[in-house]
């Protein structure tokens, strides 16, 4: 890659020649020192994968609670849209209440059954372990295969997660408790091994394509409800500004490195003594067949086929994987692509003109043209 002048300023070049020049005299510059950031390299030759997945959009928000079918009751946790990951843990608290209590009324012992193996099943079926449910999980795929495995891996707890003419002040207060929940608990998994959740900073760049949000259908902006733990993020002024030609605001991201995350989760369920079982259902006949009395469902974007919830709506969206840059880990937002250097690989999205991008669209089959419009502009940056 040639060595741009911004690359030039953003490496912090420009300050390792002030400190050469001789006579142990600082030079006069131009331009201020900046801080060092090594620039990503968004080569179409480093790309591993491209990888399309559905968010499982309602407008009423996430599917949460318990429907009596004959003798069993059926616990759904599902339609999380783009914040699957973010508000797992909530999610699975409130679900785990749910069923737990469909247990006791029962009184007919303490097996659950868990369908699905995404970032929803998996957390609820560690929960449910963790009260004392015996649990196996049955699931088409297991998480390496979900769609929950190609998600951009940032915390992102109000993302397409409802419209603001369907959630009302309750709907929005749940929100508010998964959020605030899942961030504690998302937490406590920074610093293990391999690092499944851990700070980033993240720029957003000024310039290119601006956001269009009027025009767009009314999703519910839930985030200034989280502001004492998520501000605005300032700024950058001066010195501090790595890309002293752009406006830029900045500040410091939850990710999620998806791959150790999932791996982990598979791990402590299996260790607590869950089952995991691969298994496909046609349809909600089958699914209340199986023995067990209490049954939650997991299963994402295949509730609309599975539970015939046609008030879930997919909505598309492609990732491209680069190599790892373990050289230069941090975030970046411009003309509407988002870029995030992820220990299992820097993850490149393009965002389109606002959150409708993919509304309706349940094609999972990659688009050349959209890969090479979000490696561009990326390249861009450092050109
Ligand atoms: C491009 C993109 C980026 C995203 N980025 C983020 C992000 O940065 N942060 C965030 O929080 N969220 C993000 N999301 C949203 C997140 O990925 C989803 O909300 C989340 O994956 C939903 O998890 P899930 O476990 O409900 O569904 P899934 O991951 O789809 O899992 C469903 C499970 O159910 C099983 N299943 C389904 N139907 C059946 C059946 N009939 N029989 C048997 N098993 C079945 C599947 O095999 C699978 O195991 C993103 C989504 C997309 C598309």
């Amino acid at each position: 890659m040639q060595l741009g002048r911004r690359t030039f300023l953003a490496s912090g070049a420009a300050g390792l020649l002030t400190a050469c020049t001789p006579a142990g005299r600082l030079a006069s510059v131009s331009r201020p020192l900046v801080p060092a950031l090594p620039p990503l390299d968004f080569d179409p030759a480093r790309l591993m994968r491209v990888t399309v997945c559905l968010r499982p959009f309602r407008a009423s928000g996430p599917r949460l609670e318990a429907e009596a079918v004959g003798e069993k009751v059926v616990v759904h946790n599902y339609g999380h849209g783009g914040s699957g990951w973010s508000l797992s843990w909530g999610c699975a608290d409130q679900a785990v209440s749910l069923a737990m209590a469909a247990l006791a009324e029962q009184g007919s012992g303490p097996s659950v059954a868990v369908i699905g193996a995404g970032a929803i099943g998996m957390t609820t079926a560690l929960r449910l372990l963790e009260a004392g449910a015996e649990v196996s999980i049955y699931a088409a795929e297991f998480t390496p295969d979900t769609r929950s495995a190609r998600a951009t891996g940032v915390w992102s707890p109000s993302s397409r997660v409802g419209l603001s003419s369907a959630m009302d002040d309750a709907a929005n207060a749940r929100w508010e408790q998964w959020a605030r929940r899942s961030w504690l608990v998302h937490q406590q998994h920074i610093g293990l091994a391999g690092d499944p959740v851990e700070f980033l900073r993240q720029y957003n760049l000024s310039g290119g394509e601006e956001p269009d949000v009027d025009a767009s259908r009314p999703y519910a902006r839930l985030g200034a409800r989280l502001r004492d733990i998520n501000p605005r993020w300032p700024m950058l002024e001066g010195t501090a500004n790595p890309f002293p030609d752009r406006t830029v605001r900045s500040g410091q991201t939850m990710v999620f490195n998806v791959s150790e995350y999932a791996d982990w989760l598979t791990r402590m369920v299996l260790l607590r003594g869950g089952r995991m079982e691969r298994r496909s259902f046609a349809d909600r006949a089958q699914v209340l067949e199986l023995p067990q009395r209490v049954i939650v469902n997991c299963t994402g974007y295949g509730a609309r086929t599975l539970w015939q919830d046609e008030s879930v709506v997919p909505v598309r969206g492609q990732i491209n994987w680069l190599i790892p840059q373990p050289e230069a880990r941090y975030a970046l937002y411009y003309d509407a692509v988002q870029a995030v250097s992820r220990r299992d690989g820097v993850v490149v999205q393009y965002l389109g003109p606002n959150d409708d991008w993919g509304y309706g669209d349940s094609d999972e089959v990659a688009d050349p043209a959209e890969t090479e419009r979000a490696l561009s502009r990326m390249r861009s940056v450092f050109a």
